[in-house]
């Protein structure tokens, strides 16, 4: 039977193509390239995944592919549910990336009033899921309105029954026995910066009380002595910034959290951001950050295969699962639709990097305040709609259209705007276009290698994103 190609995207490179479909299915093919889809070279083995994953109009699954277009469409759309609010704009280190620019000087604090406003808000939202997560400057230089806020949220949610999580993004260095006491017996996570390698951490992250990186390292080990004893409290998070000074540190970077109790790997590329920006000395070029992450990712699945236990790389683990269970992680960026970010005083943005903005003096994604406006009078808003329809590529970016990540990447219209100066920025020259389609292409490609799907099954089945 001739193959009826349906609503196809494509990209033809050395070694094989990439291919992708409108209901999710995007898949790396060695060997084939797109003159040979509809004739009759292909093999039986590809020719039978495609027309299983809905490729050929004429042998669709028309109601799984309806089930799956409704649900990238938000066909039950309720309202977004992860919240970001800033606590405070004061911070206790001087890191020299910070992209929030935060400092020590006073008065930048979220008041118990705010927070009152704060929680109406996000409780008027229809929708069964309700996360709070805790950003600062430094949020437990606030711990009092932190508690203040999990302690009110669980009573307006005695009625409103929704689900409740708490975490907190924080530097560990003014964390002490009994606001971690706090944090476990009320379910609130902890994430922590830690950039894995003792020397670059802190020059980086610069404290006059000592090493912030033995603060960090202590403090994660004493989460994992609290597990261990049985603590409910969830495995902490942990972000690594990779600097100029980490790139010669790959496998370093990846056992040091090993040893600390970190198996889930968070290495964020530096956005040339606040103090970051311009001639830091603390950027590079793609092709640096491609070396870097290459060996580290080569070392996790070493470790994987070696203890038998999943030591995973969070942005190809997300990708891994999307592309595996043919659904769009909905943490992904989804600003407006999935999720939105307050300020000290209320100011309402779609996410923190658009708050972060503000802080150096451009608030053009505001959005608004909890002290005046209501969920639905942020919705009317033109700013507000423009951002959700950027949410699907596909639809809002030309060259996003024909791409075969399209499904499963978006940009944000903030990153745009910061390094390309207009909302819908210039796609084909932007750097993150090309971070995405290399870190897509790898995890396809990795894939169909043999090792590597041993390993990849192993985090499939320990992973959580
Ligand atoms: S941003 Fe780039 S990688 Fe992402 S979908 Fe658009 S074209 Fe593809």
């Amino acid at each position: 039977m001739k193959n009826e190609l349906f609503d196809i995207a494509f990209e033809n490179t050395a070694g094989g193509m990439f291919l992708a479909n409108s209901s999710g299915r995007v898949f790396f093919l060695p060997g084939v390239s797109s003159r040979a889809l509809q004739g009759p070279d292909l093999s039986p083995r590809t020719s039978a995944l495609l027309e299983r994953s809905d490729f050929f109009s004429n042998r669709l699954n028309l109601d799984g592919v309806g089930a799956r277009l409704r649900g990238r469409y938000f066909a039950d759309y309720a309202g977004p549910y992860i919240h970001i609010v800033t606590l405070t704009n004061r911070c206790s280190l001087n890191c020299s990336y910070c992209s929030a620019s935060a400092n020590s000087a006073p008065g930048r604090d979220m008041t118990r009033a705010t927070a009152d406003k704060l929680l109406a808000f996000v409780f008027s939202i229809r929708g069964g899921g309700l996360t709070l997560e805790f950003q600062g400057g430094e949020p437990l230089l606030n711990f009092g309105v932190l508690k203040y806020i999990v302690e009110k949220a669980k009573r307006l949610n005695r009625g409103a029954r929704k689900r409740l999580h708490f975490s907190v993004v924080t530097n560990l260095q003014n964390m002490d026995q009994g606001k971690l006491d706090f944090l476990e017996s009320n379910g609130v996570a902890v994430c922590a910066s830690f950039d894995a390698v003792r020397r670059v951490h802190d020059a980086n992250r610069v404290s006059s009380a000592g090493s912030n990186y033995d603060r960090v390292a202590g403090w994660l080990r004493e989460i994992g002595r609290r597990r261990a004893r049985g603590s409910s409290m969830e495995a902490p998070n942990a972000i690594c910034t990779v600097t100029r000074a980490l790139l010669p540190y790959p496998e370093e970077t990846v056992e040091s959290y090993v040893k600390n109790g970190l198996y889930r790997i968070q290495l964020g590329p530096l956005d040339p951001l606040g103090r970051a920006s311009g001639n830091s000395g603390l950027g590079y070029t793609p092709e640096e950050y491609f070396a870097f992450y290459r060996r580290a990712l080569e070392r996790m699945g070493e470790l994987t295969l070696r203890e038998g236990r999943a030591v995973y790389e969070k942005g190809a683990f997300n990708i891994l699962k999307m592309t595996e269970t043919a659904e769009r992680n909905p943490h992904r960026n989804l600003e407006v639709l999935i999720r939105l970010a307050y300020d000290h005083n209320g100011d309402i943005y779609p996410s923190d990097e658009a708050r972060m903005l503000a802080c150096s003096g451009d608030d053009f994604f505001r959005l608004g305040n909890v002290r005046r406006d209501t969920f639905s009078g942020v919705l009317e808003k033109p700013l507000a709609r423009a951002l959700i329809a950027s949410c699907f590529g596909e639809l809002s970016q030309p060259y996003c259209a024909r791409c075969p990540y399209a499904y499963y990447c978006r940009i944000s219209p903030v990153y745009n705007y910061i390094f390309q100066g207009s909302f819908w920025g210039d796609l084909p020259s932007s750097d993150r276009c090309r971070f995405f389609k290399w870190m897509f292409g790898l995890v396809l490609r990795l894939k169909t290698d043999r090792r590597w799907s041993r390993i990849f099954r192993v985090w499939l089945r320990e992973g959580v994103d």
